[in-house]
């Protein structure tokens, strides 16, 4: 089937959701299409795409393990696309988030933590518009919220693995069994191995019940919760150069994190 309308109505609720649950994806596919092959449909949109220098990615929620699709920039991985609504202090917040949550050991930050980000890094930004923003960033998915933490959004993962690459090269975690980068995993207490709680899930499925660590096969508890979140004091700085630009040429000055 060549490209027509269908296929610009899925991927424009793709677009509208920022990332569109997989699930829906298909009901949408389903209904526009009278088949249910996912995967054909989005190849023919990636092929109309290509030229653009955009695809959708399939991406999981490392806590959830939900499956998302997501628009994303094949080239410009280095930056994000953020709206030109958000401010410099908004933006540097987020830097900041992230930067918690990639150097944490857990893969989440505290909210309390974030909020307190405004004073100690001296963001002209109350509280109150801290939070809003951040839970906005998680409606949009840039990240994920859950029991008063924050962790990596699925958006993130599809859109700024380069840039986390590049800025965090020894911080990130790779997972045992996909081998893909990881910021939130379950931990191996024996030899400290990381995997997705996802593919953990998958090894234990094809292994007909609980297989133990895939390198080391200790025992792993079930889905961990951790409550050590990070405190206050003694958090580490990394340099962030990330570019979420409203104007293009974004003040280079007003980003350097006070150490
Ligand atoms: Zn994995
Ligand atoms: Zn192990």
């Amino acid at each position: 089937m060549v490209y027509g309308k269908e296929h610009k109505a899925v991927l424009q609720a793709i677009i509208h959701e920022g990332a569109l649950p997989a699930d829906n994806g298909k009901d949408v596919i389903i209904r526009l299409f009278d088949h249910d092959n996912t995967a054909k449909v989005l190849s023919e949109i990636n092929a109309q795409l290509r030229p653009l220098y955009m695809t959708v990615k399939c991406t999981t929620c490392e806590v959830t393990g939900q499956l998302y699709w997501v628009f994303a920039s094949t080239v410009l991985d280095k930056s994000a696309s953020f709206h030109p609504e958000f401010s410099q202090a908004e933006l540097a917040l987020l830097r900041s988030v992230y930067s918690e949550i990639v150097t944490s050991s857990n893969g989440y930050v505290s909210s309390t933590f974030c909020l307190n980000l405004c004073s100690s890094l001296n963001l002209r930004l109350s509280k109150a518009d801290a939070d809003e923003f951040l839970r906005e960033m998680v409606a949009r998915k840039w990240l994920y919220s859950k029991d008063g933490k924050y962790y990596m959004g699925v958006r993130s993962i599809a859109e700024l693995l380069q840039y986390f690459k590049d800025t965090y090269e020894n911080n990130l975690q790779i997972c045992t069994l996909c081998k893909q980068e990881l910021f939130y995993s379950e931990k191996c207490s024996a030899c400290d191995a990381a995997t997705h709680v996802y593919c953990l899930e998958n090894y234990a499925r094809t292994h007909g019940g609980p297989a133990g660590c895939p390198t080391c096969r200790h025992p792993v508890p079930g889905t961990s919760s951790g409550t050590d979140a990070k405190d206050v004091d003694g958090a580490p700085q990394v340099e962030t150069d990330i570019e979420m630009t409203q104007s293009s040429h974004a003040k280079r000055s007003k980003r350097r994190h006070k150490n």
